[in-house]
């Protein structure tokens, strides 16, 4: 049976009824021997199929007003469906019920699959950060212990072990300053203020406050670009680029190698500007490249932590440029260094 809608189920039941009708009573005058009124079969014939077809029609609207409110009442009360009820005789209803519940139940399962993700994400996020919390955290109360089974009583262990604590406090400190960070930044409350301001100069005093840290390394930081004289207006919060260019530019000295080099370079590329912070270091295999900007993804774990690293600071990175609208990304060479990059529209 192809689709059917309550209409032409009416029709071709008050039909049959109609043609029953016009039989039995052409039957019962036969019966009766009554050969005149020869209009009455074909007329009662159709009077009963139009009063049937109306009934019919009728009491079947109603029905299924009835029962589909129910069924559209459940969709909306689970989801907000765009779909009123609004049922067309005409048509063949059930079909268009099919077609809205596949799209509630489609809608259902993309939701409860985002649901999913966001509780295992939650999970090795906490994981994580368990983790991350641990080391120190066991490292202080070592070296706490350390001075109080006597170690006190030597000032040179003493300065020595509290030297030691207040590193790892320092990284607990620098873990949760950027968890904060992130933590606001995953809850949408990432406040971008879209405005003009100069690039160069905000390079430029970045790479001053990180030459201490540079020195120590044994690494040189240099700008390179065609913009080194003037201004280079860009739109953005120059505050979260500050940070943009900290996080690459501490990656760069961290994972560089001594008597290396750490560039700052910025090209014109038509409405945006490229900048890039490339380094001579250590590099990243090509396997680990697509997931270096996930949070707590480290390649070469030790040395990140003996560095001071979070682990978060990559993450943190692409969540702002990705907030300006645009995009972050790398390449590296084992052994040669890695180029991270990202564009900024001209202002
Ligand atoms: P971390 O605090 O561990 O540095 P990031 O999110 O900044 O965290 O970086 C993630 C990982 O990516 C690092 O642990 C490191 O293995 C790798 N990485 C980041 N920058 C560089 C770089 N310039 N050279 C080589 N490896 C890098």
């Amino acid at each position: 049976m192809g689709s059917q809608s309550p209409h032409s189920v009416a029709v071709q039941t008050s039909t049959s009824a109609g043609v029953i009708t016009m039989i039995c009573t052409a039957l019962v005058m036969w019966l009766a021997g009554v050969s005149e009124h020869a209009w009455m079969p074909p007329v009662s014939g159709l009077m009963v199929a139009v009063f049937s077809y109306v009934m019919i029609y009728r009491q079947l609207g109603l029905y299924l007003q009835e029962r589909l409110r129910i069924i559209y009442k459940t969709i909306r009360r689970v989801k907000g469906s765009g779909s009123q009820l609004n049922v067309d005789l005409g048509e063949d209803i059930i079909e268009q019920v099919n077609r809205d519940v596949m799209i509630w139940a489609e809608s259902q399962i993309e939701e409860i699959t985002a649901l999913r993700e966001t509780d295992t994400f939650r999970k090795e996020f906490i994981g994580n950060l368990a983790h991350e919390l641990k080391t120190p955290v066991f490292n202080i109360q070592g070296f706490i212990l350390t001075l109080l089974e006597g170690g006190m009583e030597d000032v040179e262990v003493s300065r020595k072990f509290l030297l030691k604590a207040a590193k790892n406090v320092d990284r607990m400190s620098g873990l949760l300053e950027d968890l904060d960070v992130i933590t606001k930044m995953e809850a949408g409350n990432l406040d971008i203020e879209m405005v003009p301001f100069d690039l160069l100069e905000i390079i430029r005093e970045t790479l001053d406050n990180m030459e201490n840290k540079a020195k120590k390394n044994d690494i040189s930081l240099a700008f390179k670009g065609n913009f080194a004289e003037g201004k280079l207006m860009v739109l953005g919060d120059s505050d979260k680029i500050v940070q943009v260019l900290t996080n690459l530019i501490v990656n760069s000295i961290n994972y560089g190698e001594k008597g290396g080099e750490s560039q700052v370079r910025c090209y014109d590329a038509d409405d945006a500007i490229l900048v890039e912070v490339a380094d001579t270091g250590i590099g990243i295999d090509a396997s680990h490249l697509g997931r270096v900007f996930e949070r707590f993804y480290r390649v070469d774990k030790s040395r990140s932590r003996h560095a001071g690293g979070s682990g978060l600071g990559l993450a943190i990175v692409k969540h702002i440029v990705e907030a300006h609208g645009q995009t972050a990304n790398v390449r590296s060479t084992v052994g040669q260094g890695s180029t991270f990059s990202f564009t900024l529209q001209k202002a």
